[in-house]
């Protein structure tokens, strides 16, 4: 370690694992440097979450248009202009971008455009320039993975990155793939009006999500016009006059379906290729770390989807903070007792804590409530009151063990169930907690009511 190192803490990647270690670096006084080859803000801010959030805003408001004389707004035959679409994603997009660029300068932390190899425990080439610091921590975050089957590299089957390029609306499209990027993208291309066809190769679709909340979301988006085919293995993509052929096994049974524009939705790995050379410990990729999120070599940390752990803006960035406090001279342990799941569909789905299928698989005893949507007046109100919140508690003791709800802006109301179950909370502390009214979020307190006795507004139970 050189003591005289210019920098206390350099940072491998910009993303929101990187960025925001380097800010709370910053905070606690240290000199900083951080080394990105593309754009400040990585795969969330430019290719994930901001811009399909962009394209999700617009499914909204072309649905909102369509229930508008409901509520007495009279709106002819609202359209998507899908150019206008892209260039409010791009906009929303560079806003974001600008200010983070304006963030890290005002926290005076030192930017290195270019690819960052490390090249030893305090030492990391970007160009021709060699960043010396104390401390180093790995961000580099994770790439969409591609299928090795014939076709997966033909011209229109798309990755995650490339569909929010697209200069048409594809009239068919097809997502191989429902874990959070499929369901995500099938849910708003169909809402945009395209026809989507979803293949899972598993029995079920989003694996991360509680069964029955992913089982009722299945049939909305079957509702919506979405065809999915789960127990469905992918053989080949062939091209056809200007359409891709995608031949599929469901079962027994050989199937095809024709579409302008496939998706491979299907995973990401983490991106770690320049790492092993520097004697990092990986496990299939991914960069193994303690829970202080120490490497195997000294004064190195990571965070992010490189470790192939969660692959969540989110716990990138709980994570980039812990490595820059430890970095400084902290113990902080990384605790992933109450991580969300948010996945941003039409309506939203998110969940904390266990779900109903594994407190059984775990013996435990608990009880559920649901307290549906269509029973809330600020969901009524909202138009579209689909879906439910669902709570999962110990029995007798009333601790809650997880938070599971679809409905509008279902990633909203979480925050409060992330909360609760960090805290150790009951069934009773969230129903003797006072929630403003009409909001959503009195869905979890009539569930909450629903454990300790019955929800108020509710006949049938
Ligand atoms: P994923 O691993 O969540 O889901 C991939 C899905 O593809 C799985 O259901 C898998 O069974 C299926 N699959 C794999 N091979 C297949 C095949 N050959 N045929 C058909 N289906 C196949 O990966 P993802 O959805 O691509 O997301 C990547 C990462 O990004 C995840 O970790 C995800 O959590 C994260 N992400 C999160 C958000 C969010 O929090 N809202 C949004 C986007 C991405």
């Amino acid at each position: 370690m050189t003591d005289e190192a210019p920098f206390d803490v350099a940072i491998i990647g910009g993303g929101p694992g990187g960025y925001v270690a380097a800010i709370r670096a910053a905070q606690l006084g240290a000199r900083v440097a951080l080394v990105e080859k593309d754009h400040l803000g990585g795969a969330c801010l430019h290719r994930g979450c901001i811009p399909t959030k962009a394209l999700l805003r617009t499914a909204e408001a072309l649905l909102e248009s369509k229930h508008a004389s409901t509520v007495g707004v009279a709106v002819n035959d609202a359209t998507v202009d899908f150019a206008a679409m892209m260039a409010w994603k791009e906009r929303a997009v560079a806003q974001q971008a600008d200010e983070l660029e304006k963030l890290i300068a005002w926290r005076k932390i030192a930017v290195f455009r270019g690819e960052g190899r490390l090249v030893g425990p305090d030492s990391i080439k970007v160009g021709d320039d060699l960043v010396a610091a104390r401390k180093i921590i790995i961000a580099t975050g994770s790439l969409p993975s591609r299928l090795s089957i014939p076709g997966a590299n033909l011209p229109g089957v798309l990755t995650s990155d490339q569909i929010l390029e697209l200069d048409a609306m594809p009239e068919s499209l097809v997502v191989i793939g429902a874990g959070v990027v499929g369901c995500e993208f099938a849910s708003i291309f169909s809402a945009l009006g395209a026809r989507v066809t979803v293949l899972e190769i598993l029995p079920r679709i989003l694996p991360p999500v509680d069964e029955e909340i992913a089982r009722r979301f299945q049939q909305i988006l079957r509702s919506q016009g979405v065809t999915i085919h789960t127990k469905a293995s992918l053989q080949e993509i062939r091209t056809e006059d200007d359409r891709l052929r995608l031949l599929f096994a469901l079962g027994e049974e050989h199937q095809e379906v024709v579409a302008d524009r496939v998706l491979l939705a299907v995973g990401h790995r983490p991106s770690s290729d320049a790492l092993e050379a520097a004697g990092l410990a990986l496990r299939d990729g991914s960069v193994t770390v303690n829970d202080r999120l120490e490497t195997s070599v000294d004064n190195v940390y990571a965070a992010g989807d490189v470790l192939g752990l969660y692959m969540l803006a989110y716990v990138a960035s709980y994570q980039g903070i812990i490595a820059a406090e430890n970095a400084l001279g902290g113990s902080r342990q990384a605790d992933y007792r109450a991580v969300p799941t948010c996945v941003f569909t039409l309506p939203e789905i998110a969940s904390v804590g266990l779900r109903e299928e594994e407190a059984r698989a775990q013996g435990v005893s608990y009880k559920v409530s649901r307290f549906p949507f269509s029973a809330l007046a600020r969901a009524q109100l909202l138009g579209q009151p689909l879906g439910l919140v669902k709570l999962i508690c110990e029995d007798p003791s009333g601790r809650l063990l997880g938070v599971h709800s679809l409905g509008r802006r279902a990633t909203d109301i979480i925050g409060e169930g992330v909360l609760a179950l960090r805290m150790g909370a009951t069934a009773q502390d969230l129903a003797h907690t006072m929630h403003g009214h009409p909001s959503l979020p009195e869905a979890i307190y009539e569930a909450a009511w629903g454990i300790i006795d019955s929800p108020f507004h509710l006949r049938r139970l």
